[in-house]
Order: C-alpha cells, then sequence, then structure tokens
C-alpha cells in the first residue's frame, strides 16, 4: 500500500514525506480508507502501529469538509486518551499535522490547570484531546461543548476502561451528536471493550493489527 492511495491533497502529503514516513503501517492501511469513507473503525492496536496518524488524518479531512457547514465554538473533533502522557503525544501529532489547515487543537488533562485549558478553549479549537474526568468537567464549568462534535475517537478504550472511566466515556459518548463518525482503539479486546463497541459503534469495520 501507499500513501497515494489516500488520496490526500498536497499540503497534506508534502507534510506526510516531511516526516520521512515512507508507506502506511498496516492498520493505516486498513483503518483510513475506511475512515475516510465514514465509517466507524473498532481498531485492536498497540502503541508503536502508527494508530495515532490513522485517526487523526481522515479527522483532517473530515474537518476541512465540514468547517463550512457548522457553526458554533465547540471541537468537531474529540480524542478521548486515559492519561496525561498519551494525550500530549496526541496533541503533538494533530499540531503537527493540523497545522498544514491552520486546525487549531487543543489539549485537556486532569492535573493540568482548568483555568488556562478553558482560556486556550475560549480561543476556539477544532480538535480537541482530552483525559474523560477532565473534558466533563470543562463541559460542566461552559468553557466548551460537545455539540458540535461529528468525529470521536476513544484511544486506548482498555486502559480507560482499568483507570475508571467507563462511565465518563459513555456519558461522553451520549453527549455528542448520534450521527457522528467514531473510531475505537484498543490493546486488547475484552468482554467491556465489546459491549462498549456494540453500543457507541454503528456497523463498524473490525481491525486486528
Ligand atoms: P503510534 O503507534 O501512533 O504511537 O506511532 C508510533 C510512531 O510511529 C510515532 O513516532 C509515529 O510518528 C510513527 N509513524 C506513524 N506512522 C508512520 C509511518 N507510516 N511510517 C513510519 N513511522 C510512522
Amino acid at each position: 500500500s501507499s500513501f497515494a492511495h489516500f488520496g490526500f491533497d498536497d499540503s497534506l502529503m508534502k507534510i506526510i514525506r516531511k516526516s520521512e514516513y515512507t508507506q502506511p503501517t498496516p492498520i493505516q492501511a486498513q483503518a483510513v480508507p475506511a475512515a475516510l469513507n465514514g465509517r466507524d473503525v473498532l481498531g485492536i492496536a498497540k502503541t508503536g502501529s502508527g494508530k495515532t496518524a490513522a485517526f487523526i488524518w481522515p479527522m483532517l479531512v473530515h474537518i476541512m469538509d465540514q468547517k463550512e457547514l457548522q457553526v458554533g465554538d465547540g471541537p468537531i473533533g474529540l480524542i478521548l486518551a486515559p492519561t496525561r502522557e498519551l494525550s500530549q503525544q496526541i496533541y503533538t501529532e494533530a499540531k503537527r499535522f493540523g497545522k498544514v489547515y491552520n486546525i487549531n487543537v487543543v489539549c485537556c488533562y486532569g492535573g493540568g490547570s482548568k483555568w488556562e485549558q478553558s482560556k486556550s478553549l475560549e480561543n476556539g479549537a477544532e480538535i480537541v484531546v482530552a483525559t474523560p474526568g477532565r473534558i466533563i468537567d470543562l463541559v460542566k464549568m461552559k468553557a466548551t461543548n460537545l455539540t458540535r462534535v461529528t468525529f470521536l475517537v476513544l484511544d486506548e478504550a482498555d486502559r480507560m476502561f482499568d483507570m475508571g472511566f467507563e462511565p465518563q466515556v459513555r456519558s461522553i459518548c451520549d453527549h455528542t451528536r448520534p450521527d457522528r463518525q467514531t473510531l475505537l482503539f484498543s490493546a486488547t479486546f475484552k468482554k467491556r471493550v465489546e459491549k462498549l463497541a456494540r453500543d457507541v459503534l454503528t456497523d463498524p469495520i473490525r481491525i486486528v493489527q
């Protein structure tokens, strides 16, 4: 497989080339075309598989398609991750690729300053990367809202559950639009994740790394 199959525009291709990625990873080769077609994705994949770019790239394309259509100020793309470290890694990747379209990305995690995070949200962000508890707090504070979210990613779902975030993850899914596109990634696929996948994904394409 090659990047040419994805049909990305020149600006995205340029930064991918600059990253010295020579070809898509197996998870990217499968998840990207599915996500670009608007499908929900269930990916069983670990860190190191290239899963971050596999959801960032389709999210950027989605946002560029939707931006003019949607009025409001909340994020269009929302990525949930279990920890501060992972959310910051995803943030760095999203910012690096999002920059080519002037897409703003904000990272909100527990332990960081709520005041600073709400200030960043005030400036407007098309993409928010967040840990589940913190984004709920910020929504309650009315620092942001989830009414515009049409592209939702649940990353490392199994770890979010291990950390006790299941109620928060489910609540966030319930507060986004039912017509959203959802991508769920997990290193393992046990009963609870399987149940979540059934509840929040619509006719997903399943990818096992
Ligand atoms: P991830 O599994 O998303 O944490 O990615 C692991 C590492 O692989 C990160 O440093 C990425 O920048 C890198 N990466 C992602 N996609 C590719 C690719 N197609 N070719 C080479 N490296 C990649």
